[in-house]
């Protein structure tokens, strides 16, 4: 076979099943695509290239002996830099945990060893997951391998890169506000937001523990579905982790059925209305052709209304950062990490060192939005700030539900635009901030989303995204909706849009 690194998972683990192919021989081209393209890509911030080389040849062994694997067992996997793994460092990219390397496995890490995927490495991301363009990240930029000047997209723009540009047929990312769809859309890749509590948030570094839910990053629609499978389920160390059967999402990422599928368009998110002005005219155009083919194929399509979606913005940016601002106290200069003594001082306290720690450790936008959440949740402002964002989830929740009613699954663009060049929002936090607009709800009402390539953009031939939503615990309807419009594509095309991307040169 010519080049491994291009077969969809699946493929590989047929090959690897039917022994056409070895792990290590897999792998090897997986470690040696990542040395030819990072330069270029920057899509890691650690490669274990022994350590996949060493799961490669055990998990090898062990089928030659005829052991009974998993369906993924050999095929290599990249984890996003959020999830601890033992004796392999977990940064989050920050500065403040340069060099930690946990002394445990996030259970989603040994769900992973135990399916015998090597793990190639840890990918780059906007420090503590706060960001959209993973130029937040304190160890520089990824770059989109659509166009090295572009973003990837964020916060997970690493574990996107690393899927889009071959480096890794499967990745694990992290999904607060949109941080899997988001950089799912900008590079050309399927990215999922399994429902709140389908996969163990055990050992995720936690940024809002109320948003938080990992999820697969792959090139297909079924080799999301295979990831999902295999990290979902009831987690006895996650106390939100749902206990119950996961969704069927193979089965129905292999169905694919169209006719009959009971589509709601999100009017706020996709139609000319003010609140929706600033779509860009590419995004709009090929997701009214997505629905177009979706109706020629029997789907019925109609448009739904969630009125306070006008609040979901101001509501996630208090949520977020009031819960993350608890959860970052943790780093504190005595337990991870690093620790800095105060310019100076002699005898420094422990409150000067930790305040010297984190004002060397964390970065601005880090700082913004502890700064923002400590704020909000201080007594006097809670009940205006925090409790008013918790009711805009309230009603939220409820008008999702009333437009779910008589429908399988609602959709609109992932984001209002493609990947914008490097450097472009940097310097204004907000404008930012109103790309997660249509990512964000689905973390503030638990369901699961899934963003799928639908086309590129005619003005910058830019990756564009249709986002599905469902109801929570019904992640299989997104597969099935998903399945059925990437097949649909892929025929008009007459190729996968990813094999569409410029060739990354060195
Ligand atoms: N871009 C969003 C933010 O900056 C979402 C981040 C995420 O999902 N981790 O908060």
């Amino acid at each position: 076979m010519s080049d491994l690194t291009r077969l969809t998972a699946d493929e590989m683990a047929q090959a690897l099943a039917s022994n056409e192919i070895t792990s290590t021989e897999l792998t090897t081209a997986h470690v040696d695509r990542i040395e030819s393209v990072e330069s270029s890509i920057h899509a890691f911030l650690h490669v274990d290239r022994e350590g996949a080389l060493a799961t490669a040849a055990d998990v090898d062994a062990r089928r030659a002996a005829g052991e009974q694997l998993a369906h993924l067992a050999g095929v290599p996997i990249a984890v996003k830099d959020v999830i601890a793994t033992r004796g392999m460092p977990t940064t989050c990219g920050s500065k403040i945990l340069e060099g930690w390397i946990p002394p445990y496995d996030a259970t989603i890490s040994a769900i992973i060893r135990r399916a015998s995927l090597p793990i190639l490495g840890k990918t780059n991301m906007d420090e503590f997951a706060m960001g959209s363009s993973t130029e937040r990240s304190a160890y520089g930029p990824t770059h989109n391998p659509w166009d090295i000047g572009r973003v990837p997209g964020g916060s997970g723009g690493g574990s996107a890169a690393a899927v889009a540009a071959f480096e890794a047929p499967l990745a694990i990312g992290t999904d607060t506000g949109g941080s899997i769809r988001q950089p799912g859309a900008f590079t050309g890749t399927v990215g999922v937001k399994p429902t709140y509590g389908a996969v163990s948030r055990y050992g995720l570094v936690a940024m809002a523990s109320s948003l938080d839910q990992a999820g697969p990053v792959t090139r297909t629609v079924l080799d999301a579905a295979l990831l999902h499978e295999l990290i979902a389920g009831h987690d006895p160390m996650d106390s939100t982790s749902i206990d119950g059967p996961s969704a069927p999402v193979v089965a129905a990422a292999r169905r694919g059925e169209l006719k009959g599928l009971r589509v709601g368009v999100i009017r706020e998110l996709s139609a000319s209305t003010e609140f929706s002005s600033g779509f860009q005219a590419g995004v709009s155009a090929r997701f009214d052709e997505s629905i177009a083919l979706l109706t020629g194929a029997g789907a019925e399509v109609v448009e739904v209304s969630i009125p306070s979606l006008e609040h979901a913005l101001a509501a996630y940016y208090l949520v977020m950062p009031s819960e993350a601002s608890s959860n970052l106290a943790r780093f504190d200069a005595m337990r991870y990490g690093m620790r800095v003594s105060p310019d100076g001082v002699d005898d420094p306290s422990a409150e000067q060192v930790m305040a010297a720690t984190r004002d060397a450790g964390f970065g601005d936008e880090v700082k913004r939005r502890i700064i923002v959440g400590t704020y909000a949740l201080s007594s006097g402002y809670y009940d205006a700030y925090y409790g008013s964002a918790q009711k805009v989830r309230t009603l939220l929740a409820r008008e999702f539900a009333a437009a779910f009613e008589g429908l399988d699954v609602l959709a609109s663009p992932t984001v209002p635009t493609t990947a914008y060049p490097l450097g472009d929002k940097l310097d204004d936090p907000l404008s930012m901030y109103l790309g997660d607009i249509a990512t964000l709800p689905a973390n503030l009402v638990g369901i699961p989303g899934l963003s799928l390539p639908i086309g590129v953009a005619d003005e910058d031939q830019m990756p564009v995204g249709l986002q599905f939503l469902a109801p929570q615990q019904a992640d299989d309807r997104l597969y099935n909706a998903a399945a059925g419009l990437e097949r649909l594509l892929v025929d008009t095309w007459g190729q996968p849009l990813i094999d569409r991307a410029p060739e990354v040169h060195a």
